[in-house]
């Protein structure tokens, strides 16, 4: 072979680490699961060293008969996935799916609408870090202080005094479900182009398990790699009987042609070659999440993490919202004293791993925090049920209030890394 023989073994060691490291332990970051090995298989493929700009049939690269057929797999089963008109399977990554649909429908200087970060929205939703609040102008709806919700009147409210070009409703720490045929109305009312991203709870959104943003919504995007559980990844999706809500004339139809506007604005707005690799990845996902055995996953996702939610107000953590209709839970640590920081930094001694998180009305900064964000995803897929979850809170609770004393971290570690053999992953 022309290609060095010569073995990365410092790579390959890492990575040796980093899968005893998730085989070992408690994975509760709520973004966060474990792909099947046909999904990293794809993702390690030959498919990584082809160039492909352009999309199947449409290429400006030679050599791209394969790919073609790959890519137009991954777009269709999607297309049936969440029963929608039109998809790109291309956004690198869940920022840059909205970053694509921003570009589209937006000028430099444009209103946006979106869900506070603090109070659980994400950073490409107009935060001031961001390309979203660098850009766009950015104003944001959040939750009530009493009951942790989204008071959509509020949201109105909002929308009619600051006239949003694009309202974005998603979130990457809300545990409730979003209500789009009222943030339909809304944008309605105001004009204004309307964006879920459910990046979080796509893959119970694609099992019928909440509600269904297609039909409401101009655009949804998300990511792969959370509930969804594929290659870390993004996808843009269109559903179907829209007016063109940029007011393009559209000869033949509006959703050709709003989607020819989204096609460039990926590509190539704000990418250049698609990753047909993952792309690949994407399509066994996809694959995968169309089966049944899908559907009793993320049936057991939402049952896990009521199981949770009610474990930990039991043994008096306060649940922001008080619950969760998805997969994951926001903590408010405060009534325990303690830090989000705290938690994440005590917690991942015992190889639990969580992520602190800041909780509405904080008044910590992003590096403390007064939350923490847990969710179901990974460790359902490694077949844990009811009872587990109540064992994990347990363990939870054990390690937060043990003053660190070491002896105890030093034992619940133990158990959870012989307890973890009995959920074998990649076997
Ligand atoms: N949108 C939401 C709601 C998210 O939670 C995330 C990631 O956490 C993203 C977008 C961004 O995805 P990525 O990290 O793939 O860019």
């Amino acid at each position: 072979t022309i290609i060095s023989a010569l073995r990365d073994n410092q790579i390959f060691d890492l990575i040796a680490r980093e899968k005893r490291r998730q085989e070992s332990g408690v994975e509760l970051i709520a973004s966060e699961n474990f792909t099947s090995r046909q999904v990293m298989e794809a993702m390690g493929s030959v498919l990584t060293n082809k160039y492909a700009e352009g999309l199947p049939g449409k290429r400006y690269y030679g050599g791209c008969e394969i790919v073609d057929l790959s890519e137009q797999l991954a777009i269709d089963r999607l297309k049936k996935l969440f029963k929608v008109e039109w998809a790109n399977v291309q956004p690198h990554s869940g920022a840059q799916a909205n970053m694509a649909v921003f570009l589209a429908c937006l000028t430099p200087g444009d209103t946006i609408l979106g869900f506070d970060l603090s109070h659980g929205g994400h950073l490409s939703h107009g935060s001031p870090v961001n390309f979203s609040g660098k850009y766009f102008k950015p104003v944001f709806y959040g939750v009530e202080k009493e009951t942790g919700i989204i008071n959509l009147d509020k949201v109105e409210e909002i929308a009619l005094r600051e006239k949003p070009k694009l309202i974005v409703c998603g979130a990457s720490a809300y545990s409730r479900d979003w209500d789009y045929k009222r943030f339909r109305e809304i944008a309605d009312k105001v004009g204004a182009v309307l964006l879920a991203d459910i990046a979080h709870p796509a893959g119970l959104i694609a099992k019928g398990l909440l509600n269904d943003p297609v039909p409401h919504c101009h655009f949804v995007t998300s990511t792969t790699h959370k509930t969804l559980r594929g290659p870390r990844g993004g996808i843009i999706m269109m559903g179907k009987d829209f007016e063109n809500p940029m007011g393009l004339k559209t000869p033949k139809g509006e959703i050709r042609m709003m989607s020819n506007v989204m096609d460039m604005a990926v590509f190539p707005g704000v990418q250049g070659g698609p990753l047909e690799h993952v792309i690949a990845a994407k399509a066994v996902s996809f694959f995968e999440a169309l089966s049944d055995d899908y559907l009793d996953y993320a049936k057991q996702v939402k049952k896990n993490a009521q199981v949770m939610a009610d474990a930990f107000k039991k043994r008096g953590y306060e649940i922001i919202s008080g619950g969760t209709d998805n997969h994951l839970m926001l903590i408010d640590l405060r009534s325990k004293g303690l830090t989000g920081k705290f938690a994440e930094n005590t917690l991942i001694q015992a190889d639990i791993t969580i992520n602190k998180n800041m909780v509405p009305f904080d008044d910590k900064s992003p590096f403390v925090t007064s939350g923490m964000r847990v969710g179901t995803a990974a460790v359902t897929t490694r077949g844990m049920k009811e009872a587990d979850m109540e064992k994990i809170v347990d363990l939870i609770d054990t390690v937060l209030m043990s003053n660190e004393d070491q002896k105890v971290i030093q034992k619940v570690k133990k158990d959870i890394n012989h307890w973890m053999e009995d959920f074998p992953l990649y076997v």
